[in-house]
């Protein structure tokens, strides 16, 4: 359950979705860049502060209305929701773990839009194993000398702002992993935009080289032997909400779907009173009432306290590999006119490959997943 307030802030995302993302997403998925006044009108109704506690000029919500505002978002452009809950993420964590003075200087752009920011991990030997990461951070008088680079990251082509990870001890060692808040205007970066026939545009994908990049101790966020402890617990929650997301992605294609068919005729009758059509559709609801049932799992252990690391892993491998799997039953569904650029199909198929990638891949989560037993009752 989410309370009146946050009620009342998903109605205005859900307007912002219709009315502004909708009209947008099928030039951006052709390669148009995002109009900066998106994001800051995004901005204008919360979205990039929704779980940024009160003090510091959020909304104060909890982590379920941010899994639903993504996706609201998501339903209509995965990498558009993807951009905002990143920035949001990073704003959240500046205000929790950034020293207050530091905090204050930062948060206005972030919460208002006018700054977007990412979270750097992945570099170009280091994505599944991230604790094999290159990135180095040596100490200096008054702060730490950064040198390396990250690929593949949210945000990265347009970020002012960065969480690197970087390793401050021997390359391999996972306690030795610090999260440092990095400026990316700063002369000593490069920042660059990665792109694929799958348009990265709405997610913002690119990267950026650190040259002996010298930040200040105060902007050492997580110290080594808490940082990617921290990260894999924050990864935990992103994988439920792009599980939801995914979700929002196959409930949007059904209902376009099944709306067709009952006007397209074919043989005499509509689409959807022919036996062999619909039952497609009624496996691809049945499956996804699972999928969202695995989320709100997940949602409802997050609320009881308890530890998520599994449930949110198979939620997140259940929604993408169904959305994998039936978003394009659904597009075949549609005949050719799925194929319109006024239709999402094409646009979420490529955004599934996305998000089997983002915050954990499919076969590292299958991997931990199979000494998983999620037996409910006692046999
Ligand atoms: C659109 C997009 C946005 C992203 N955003 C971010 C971001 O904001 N921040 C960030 O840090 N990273 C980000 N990433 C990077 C993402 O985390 C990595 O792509 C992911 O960790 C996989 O790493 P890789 O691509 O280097 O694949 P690799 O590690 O090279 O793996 C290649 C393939 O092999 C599989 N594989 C690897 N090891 C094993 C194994 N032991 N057993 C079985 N299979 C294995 C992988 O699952 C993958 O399918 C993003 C990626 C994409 C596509």
């Amino acid at each position: 359950m989410v309370d009146e307030a946050a009620e009342r802030f998903l109605a205005e995302v859900r307007a912002f979705a219709r009315d502004v993302v909708a009209r947008e997403a099928p030039a951006w998925a052709q390669g148009k860049r995002v109009d900066p006044a998106i994001f800051t009108s995004a901005a204008g109704i919360g979205l990039t502060r929704i779980e940024v506690p009160v003090a510091f000029g959020g909304l104060g919500f909890g982590f379920r209305t941010k899994v639903n505002a993504c996706a609201i978002l998501a339903a209509v452009d995965f990498g558009f929701a993807m951009a905002l809950v990143n920035t949001h993420n990073v704003a959240k964590r500046v205000a929790i773990s950034a020293p207050a003075q530091l905090a204050r200087m930062l948060l206005p752009d972030l919460l208002t839009g006018r700054a977007s920011a990412c979270t750097a991990l992945t570099e170009p030997g280091a994505g599944s194993d991230a604790g094999a990461m290159q990135c180095r951070a040596e100490k200096a008088p008054g702060g730490w000398v950064i040198e390396g680079e990250k690929t593949w990251i949210v945000n990265a082509r347009h970020a002012r702002h960065t969480i690197v990870y970087a390793q401050c001890a021997e390359p391999g060692q996972a306690s030795g992993i610090a999260a440092f808040l990095v400026d990316l205007t700063d002369p000593a970066c490069t920042q660059h935009a990665v792109d694929s026939a799958i348009s990265q545009v709405s997610i913002g994908t690119g990267g950026f080289r650190l040259n002996r990049c010298f930040v200040p101790d105060e902007r050492l966020l997580l110290p080594a032997g808490t940082a990617f402890k921290a990260i894999l617990e924050e990864i935990n929650g992103a994988r439920i909400y792009v599980a939801a997301m995914n979700c929002a992605m196959v409930s949007a294609a059904l209902r376009i779907a099944q709306s067709y068919g009952d006007t397209r005729q074919t043989f005499g009758k509509p689409l959807s009173h022919h036996a062999n059509w619909r039952e497609k559709l009624a496996e691809c609801a049945t499956a996804l009432a699972a999928a969202w049932s695995l989320v709100e799992a997940a949602l409802t252990a997050i609320d009881a306290g308890e530890n998520v690391q599994h449930l949110a892993a198979a939620a997140k491998v259940n929604a993408v590999t169904l959305a994998q799997r039936e978003l394009p039953m659904l597009l075949h569904a549609m005949g050719a006119e799925g194929l319109r650029e006024i239709y999402l199909f094409a646009r979420h198929i490529g955004s599934a490959q996305l998000a089997a990638l983002t915050d954990g891949s499919t076969a590292m989560l299958l991997g931990r997943l199979g000494c998983w037993d999620p037996t409910p009752i006692q046999l």
